[in-house]
């Protein structure tokens, strides 16, 4: 068998990685050695071409566990160096890119470094303090309590049309950068929707493919734990606690006229108390995880871009949480401008950060969660029993 071991961007391919990706593929197609690891091996044998589109698919499949580094025979110094974490890694990371919504802004994934977003978040948090010293600088250093005290620095209206517009903006940007990815995953005639909508939900929910075929995460080491996993499901959950915190509070301002901020026993405080604090364990965490891990697996050229992402959902949850805790002191006017700062620099670089690896992946997984019904006719999409939960070489 001739296979070439160092990559070429080809006609055939868009980039290095892709023409990589392939090579990969086509050997794991032959091994088949870890086809129970996760969905990636199974997704891969229902191909015999891997054009860019199928390379990307594959690549968001990817939850980047690294078994399959470990585990593989093939892995460097052989010569056939197939290292599939690592280049699905920059394939994937490179797809953000790719799908962009609109085109012209995708090379911000370059450039979306962590100063980025935190001159962002001062410029705002500036703009805030510059916009309330405008009108009376004295409110800045008084302390304010009970409901409205949050609007003495910007009134309530003029903070939800601002938030309200980068939100949809953002909001946009992902749905359509998330169509273009639906769209070239290709056409299937699946009659299975909502069951395979179900599927790849739960299978996203789970982060069941974090689990390295069952037994945990290689991330630093070829021992597995399960640390990676429980910082994601903190992040992901801490996200959407923080974000229903978001929603009831403003239920709670236009349906029953009561105004933030509000007391320590209340719903929203409650919801983003234990999502914050979620957030901050669970960012802290995957920030160690990502200098700890392999090198060998990392995608070096996009680093910045992912530790960005984890710094500002680290700084939106420290802020929130300093501003519950501080609210009664003049301290709170700084905290506020900073803590939506970080919050409206968050929302702006939302579409352009890593935070659409989740939107991608769960589309992925629900492709895939179709493939298995209408390939293999499964009913269920699952697994093979044979096979689901192990690799090859675990005992
Ligand atoms: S051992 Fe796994 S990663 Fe290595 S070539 Fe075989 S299927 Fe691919
Ligand atoms: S999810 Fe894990 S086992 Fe599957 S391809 Fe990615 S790194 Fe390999």
């Amino acid at each position: 068998m001739s296979i070439t071991t160092q990559p070429q961007s080809t006609p055939l391919h868009a980039s290095a990685a892709l023409a990589e990706a392939e090579r990969l593929m086509i050997v794991c197609n032959a091994c088949r050695y870890c086809e129970g690891l996760c969905a990636v091996f199974p997704a891969l044998e229902m191909r015999r071409t891997f054009a860019d589109n199928d390379l990307n698919y594959l690549a968001n499949l990817c939850h980047g566990c690294g078994a399959c580094y470990y585990d593989c025979q093939f892995a460097p110094p052989h010569e056939f160096n197939v290292n599939v974490p690592k280049v699905l890694a920059q394939v994937r990371n490179n797809s953000f890119r790719t799908f962009a919504w609109p085109r012209a802004f995708a090379p911000l994934f370059d450039r979306n470094g962590l100063w980025l977003c935190i001159i962002g978040a001062i410029s705002v948090a500036a703009f805030i303090v510059g916009f309330a010293a405008s009108r009376d600088a004295s409110v800045f250093f008084a302390v304010h309590t009970g409901p409205g005290a949050f609007y003495v620095l910007m009134p309530h209206t003029t903070m939800v049309l601002l938030f309200a517009a980068v939100f949809a903006y953002a909001l946009f940007a992902i749905v359509m950068s998330a169509r273009n990815f639906w769209r070239s995953t290709g056409k299937l005639e699946s009659r299975n929707g909502p069951s395979a909508l179900w599927q790849g939900t739960r299978d996203a929910g789970e982060l069941r493919y974090l689990e390295g075929g069952g037994i945990g995460c290689y991330n630093d080491d070829e021992r597995p734990t399960d640390r990676r996993r429980i910082h994601h499901h903190l992040v992901f959950y801490g996200f959407f606690l923080c974000f229903a915190a978001t929603c009831v509070a403003t239920l709670y301002h236009y349906l029953l006229q009561r105004h933030a901020p509000y007391p320590w026993y209340d719903l929203p405080v409650l919801l983003g108390t234990v999502g914050g604090v979620g957030m901050l364990i669970g960012t802290t965490g995957l920030f160690f995880a990502k200098l700890r891990r392999d090198p060998e697996m990392l995608d070096d050229a996009r680093l910045g871009m992912e530790t960005a992402f984890i710094v500002m959902l680290f700084l939106t949850s420290l802020t929130g949480l300093l501003l519950l805790v501080l609210r009664g002191t003049a301290a709170m006017n700084a905290l506020l401008a900073v803590h939506l700062g970080v919050v409206l620099a968050l929302f702006i670089t939302l579409p352009y950060s890593k935070f659409v690896h989740g939107i991608f992946r769960w589309l992925a997984l629900i492709r895939y969660a179709q493939e298995r019904r209408s390939m293999l006719g499964s009913s269920t999409g699952e697994l093979p029993a044979t096979s689901a939960g192990q690799g090859g070489s675990r005992p």
